[in-house]
């Protein structure tokens, strides 16, 4: 069972936590729950801050998807 919780984890991709910006309040909370840091809030050039994520870094623990207020409405 660990192992099988550990391959799917593995297997699953990066979350992509928006595909258009009116789907982000750019309220920070995913960057803040990230255990390991792979969100950065970036300013674009309307000077509105999102969430970058370093797939590099990203373990893929979804904390981000579950904390965000526009996808748990
Ligand atoms: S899936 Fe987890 S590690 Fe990856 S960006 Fe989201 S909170 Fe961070
Ligand atoms: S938690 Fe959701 S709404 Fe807030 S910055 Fe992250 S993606 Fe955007």
């Amino acid at each position: 069972m660990f192992l099988q919780n550990i391959n799917e984890t593995i297997n699953r991709a990066c979350p992509i936590l928006f595909e258009d910006k009116k789907d982000c309040c750019g309220c920070s909370a995913c960057a803040a729950v990230c255990p390991v840091k792979a969100l950065r809030m970036v300013v674009d050039e309307e000077g509105f801050y999102y969430p970058e994520i370093c797939t590099d870094i990203c373990v893929k623990c979804y904390q981000c998807v579950k904390v965000c207020p526009l996808k748990n409405e």
